[in-house]
Parts: structure tokens; C-alpha cells; sequence
């Protein structure tokens, strides 16, 4: 029998229960700047040190997390059905509970990717990314995540797999970074929806239950009811 599809849209909250602050929660600033001045092409091009030194600190503590049972839930989906993972984090939590489809629309924080050539990119590890580490060509080594103000090229997939899902769950994300909150409105109407935000004020897109509570509670329930129906 052909499993029905499941698609989630994951955010930055689903990786909070892990150790990975989200921007929101993280408060206050770094070294003087709010991250989402760090994260963008004009912070690289005034000081690409700074921008440096920040990524590769957020990849050491990415390295240092593990996985949630929110992580692990969502990977027990695919048991059931074919799971489609879309995931605006640059973590790899997903792939290290052992999801084996993972879409990632801001890239991934253990890659480098050249200045230059965007499609030569490399593992960096815990080394990390230095000024004057360059691709053959002579780029200089960034983050191969996308800043703000940046195109987001993964969002055409994302769209075409929303539009497919027969099941659609947003887990840990505010739905206010765009265009990856848009994929709400891409989903079929026959297509059931959950909503995993502890938060009460959440923005509850139409259609959606809300369940109102952290992602390594709500999502295992969920998963448990959904694998047995
Ligand atoms: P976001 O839009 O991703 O918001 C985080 C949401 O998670 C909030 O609505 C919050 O209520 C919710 N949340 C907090 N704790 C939760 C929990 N335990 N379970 C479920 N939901 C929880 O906003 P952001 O954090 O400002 O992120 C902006 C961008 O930066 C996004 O692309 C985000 O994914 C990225 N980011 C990624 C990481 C990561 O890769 N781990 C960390 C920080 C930010």
C-alpha cells in the first residue's frame, strides 16, 4: 500500500530543547549585534571576521547537541509514512535521529561554500571557517547558510512538496521568517494540520490544530496517535 504523505516545516524551536536557542530566546546581543544583523551579506562584506567568529562559535554548540525526542518522533513517522522534512534550521539534528529526507531552506551551518562559486562546498567540522580560507579558485569561505536578504533557492521543492502533503505539521517555528511561512498557504484542503507551539500566542494558521505545548512532548504524542490509526 502506497504510505500517505507527511510533510513538517521545522523551526528554530524545534532544536530549543536540544540547547540550540532560538534568535527570540537567545535575548540579548552578540558582541553589540542582534544576530539578525549578524547574518547578512553587508555585516560579511564590513566584517567578515565578526561574522566568522560567530558561525563558528554556533557550529561548535550545534556539534555539541543532540537530537530531542521531538527529532526522534518525527523520524518514527517514516515507519507509517513517506516523511518529507523541511526544515528552516542549519543543524543536522534532523539527520543524526536518522530522518532520511531532509530539505534544508537556510542551509547547513557544517558546510562552507565559496564566495565565489556557490555550488563548491565543503564539511568544516569544528574547525570552522578562518579569514583567508578560500575555495581553489581563490573565493573566500563563508557559511553555506542563507543570510537575510538572500534568495532562498530550496523554496520550489518546498512548494511542490507542501502541495502534495496529505499531512502537514509545523513544529517550533514563529511563521514570521519569509518565504518559508508562506508554504502554510500551499497545502491541499484535504490535508489534516498540527501546529506544535508552546507558545499560547502563536499564530495559528487557518485549518490548524494548535497543540500548545513543547515540541519533545507534543510531537511524540502525536506521532504515537498518528502510527496507530
Ligand atoms: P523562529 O521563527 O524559528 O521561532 C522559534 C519558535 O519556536 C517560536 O515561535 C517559539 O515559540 C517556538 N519554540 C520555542 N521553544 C519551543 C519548543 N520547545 N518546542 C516548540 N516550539 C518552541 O525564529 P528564530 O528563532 O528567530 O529563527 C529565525 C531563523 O533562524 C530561522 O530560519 C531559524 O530556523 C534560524 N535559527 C536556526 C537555529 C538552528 O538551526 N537550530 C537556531 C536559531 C535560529
Amino acid at each position: 500500500m502506497k504510505k500517505a504523505r507527511c510533510v513538517l516545516l521545522t523551526g528554530a524551536g524545534v532544536s530549543a530543547e536540544s540547547g540550540l536557542q532560538t534568535f527570540r530566546d537567545a535575548g540579548g546581543l552578540w558582541e553589540g549585534y542582534r544576530p539578525e544583523e549578524v547574518a547578512t551579506p553587508e555585516a560579511f562584506a564590513r566584517d567578515p571576521e565578526m561574522v566568522l567568529r560567530f558561525y563558528n562559535e554556533r557550529r561548535r554548540r550545534v556539534l555539541e547537541a543532540q537530537p530531542n525526542a521531538a527529532h526522534r518522533a518525527i523520524r518514527e513517522l517514516e515507519k507509517r509514512y513517506a516523511v518529507r522534512v523541511i526544515t528552516q534550521n542549519v543543524d543536522d539534528l534532523h539527520e543524526r535521529a536518522g530522518s532520511k529526507d531532509v530539505l534544508h531552506l537556510h542551509g547547513e551551518i557544517l558546510y562552507a561554500r565559496s564566495s565565489l562559486d556557490p555550488r563548491w562546498r565543503r564539511n568544516v567540522g569544528a574547525e570552522g571557517i578562518r579569514l583567508g580560507d578560500c575555495c581553489p579558485r581563490g573565493g573566500q569561505l563563508r557559511p553555506d547558510v542563507v543570510w537575510f536578504g538572500e534568495p532562498v533557492p530550496a523554496m520550489e521543492t518546498a512548494f511542490r512538496e507542501a502541495a502534495g502533503a496529505e499531512l502537514f505539521m509545523v513544529v517550533g517555528t514563529s511563521l514570521h521568517v519569509y518565504p518559508a511561512a508562506q508554504l502554510v498557504h500551499a497545502i491541499p484542503p484535504h490535508c489534516r494540520n498540527w501546529l506544535v507551539n508552546p507558545d499560547p500566542a502563536a499564530e495559528v494558521p487557518e485549518g490548524f490544530e494548535h497543540l500548545c505545548e513543547r515540541a519533545s512532548v507534543a510531537v511524540p504524542q502525536l506521532v504515537e496517535r498518528l502510527l496507530r490509526e
